[in-house]
C-alpha cells in the first residue's frame, strides 16, 4: 500500500448485493483494469450491501488475500445509491470510478476514462450505446423516465447513463457534502457541473445472476429523482386544482340552473363523473404532496445515511465508526483516513 503522502491514483468502487456469482470474476477484471490504468496505485473498494448470500464471505476472503482490495460490509441492505455513497466515503484515491459489480459496465474502459480526465474532465460518464440483454419493458420505461425527468427537472441529466463514471476527488467530496438521504447519484453529479464528458460504450448483459433492481426499487429511484430535482409536480398539482375548481364552478352553476328549471332529479351519471374526477385529482395531489412530505420527514430525522458493520483494509480488520454524518462538517470516515495516519 502506498504511503499517506502519495495518494492512490484511483479507487474503483463497486456496490454488491447478492453478487456471489460474479464477484470473483469482477474483482479479477477490475484489478487487471486498475493495474493497466494506474500501475499499482489503486484500490478496489467492494461494498457488500447487506447481501443474504455468500457475497461478503467472498469479499472478505478477497480483501484478506489482497491488500489492494478494501471490503466494506454494511449493517443491512441500504440500496444501490447509499451503498455507492458508502464506497465513495471509504475510498481514498485521487479519482473514483463508480461501477456496478455485475460486469455490465466494462472495467477495462478505465484507462481511456483516465486519459480523458488527464485532458481536463471533472467527470467522465458512461453513456450506453447498445444495451444487451435488457427487456423491452425496461428499455421503454427507462426511455420514458428520462424524457419525463428532463421535462420536470431543472438540471440537465444526460439520458441513457447509469452510475458508471469516473470522477475527481473534488467532485466526490462535493457529492459527499450533500446531505440528502434520497440520493439519485447520477443527477447529483450532473448538478455539480464542471466539465462532464461522455464516453459511449456497449452495455453488456449481466455476467451472471439476475437484476437486483425490482420494478418497485426502480419506481422508488424514479420518484427520488423527480422529487429530488424538481418541485414541478407540486406546481402541476396546484394547476390541476385551479383547472378543476373552474370546472366545479361551472358544474355548480349548472346544478342551480337545473334546480330552478325543475329537472334536477335526474343526473346520476353527471354526479358520478364529477365525484370520480374530483376524487382522482385530489388523491393524486395528496399523493404528490405525500412524496415530498415523506422525504422531508425522513430527512429531518438526520439519521446516518448508512451504517458500516465491518471493514477490511490492507488485509486487516479496521474498526468502522457507527455513524456517518454527511453534509458540511461531516465526520470523515476513520476507516479511510486514520488508517493512513502513522
Ligand atoms: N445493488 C446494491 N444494492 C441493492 C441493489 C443493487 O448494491 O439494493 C448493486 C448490484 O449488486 C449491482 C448494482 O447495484 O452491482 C446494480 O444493480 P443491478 O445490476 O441489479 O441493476 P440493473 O443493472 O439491473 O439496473
Ligand atoms: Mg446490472
Amino acid at each position: 500500500m502506498s504511503s499517506i503522502d502519495t495518494p492512490l491514483k484511483v479507487s474503483i468502487v463497486a456496490p454488491c448485493y447478492n453478487e456471489e456469482e460474479v464477484i470473483e470474476e469482477f474483482a479479477r477484471r477490475a484489478m487487471a483494469a486498475g493495474r493497466a490504468a494506474a500501475a499499482d496505485s489503486f484500490e478496489l473498494v467492494l461494498v457488500d450491501d447487506g447481501s443474504r448470500d455468500t457475497t461478503w464471505a467472498k469479499i472478505e476472503a478477497l480483501s484478506r488475500e489482497n491488500p489492494q482490495i478494501v471490503g466494506v460490509r454494511l449493517m443491512r441492505n441500504h440500496g444501490h445509491e447509499l451503498a455507492s455513497t458508502a464506497g465513495i466515503a471509504s475510498s481514498c484515491g485521487a479519482r473514483i470510478l463508480l461501477i456496478d459489480a455485475d460486469l455490465q459496465d466494462p472495467p477495462e474502459l478505465l484507462s481511456e476514462m483516465m486519459a480523458m480526465m488527464d485532458r481536463g474532465a471533472d467527470v467522465v460518464y458512461g453513456q450506453r450505446g447498445i444495451r444487451k440483454g435488457e427487456s423491452w419493458m425496461k428499455l421503454t420505461t427507462s426511455a420514458l423516465f428520462y424524457r419525463l425527468l428532463r421535462w420536470l427537472a431543472s438540471v440537465d441529466i444526460p439520458s441513457d447513463t447509469g452510475d458508471f463514471r469516473l470522477m475527481t476527488r473534488r467532485v466526490a467530496e462535493l457529492l459527499l457534502s450533500m446531505p440528502e438521504r434520497d440520493r439519485f447519484l447520477r443527477g447529483m453529479i450532473s448538478w455539480i457541473g464542471g466539465r462532464q464528458v461522455p464516453i459511449v460504450y456497449e452495455r453488456d448483459e449481466r455476467h451472471a445472476g439476475t437484476t437486483k433492481y425490482s420494478y418497485s426499487k426502480l419506481l422508488r429511484l424514479a420518484l427520488d429523482a423527480i422529487t429530488g430535482f424538481s418541485a414541478r409536480p407540486l406546481r402541476i398539482a396546484s394547476w390541476a386544482g385551479v383547472v378543476t375548481a373552474f370546472i366545479a364552478m361551472a358544474l355548480l352553476a349548472y346544478t342551480f340552473y337545473s334546480f330552478e328549471a325543475g329537472w334536477a332529479v335526474t343526473g346520476w351519471s353527471s354526479t358520478m363523473v364529477a365525484i370520480t374526477v374530483f376524487s382522482a385529482v385530489q388523491l393524486i395531489t395528496l399523493g404528490i404532496l405525500g412524496e415530498y412530505v415523506g422525504r422531508l420527514v425522513q430527512q429531518s430525522k438526520g439519521r446516518p445515511l448508512f451504517m458500516v458493520d465491518r471493514m477490511v483494509r490492507g488485509g486487516e480488520d479496521v474498526s468502522p465508526i457507527d455513524s456517518y454524518d454527511m453534509g458540511p462538517g461531516r465526520h470523515l470516515n476513520p476507516g479511510r483516513r486514520d488508517n493512513f495516519l502513522p
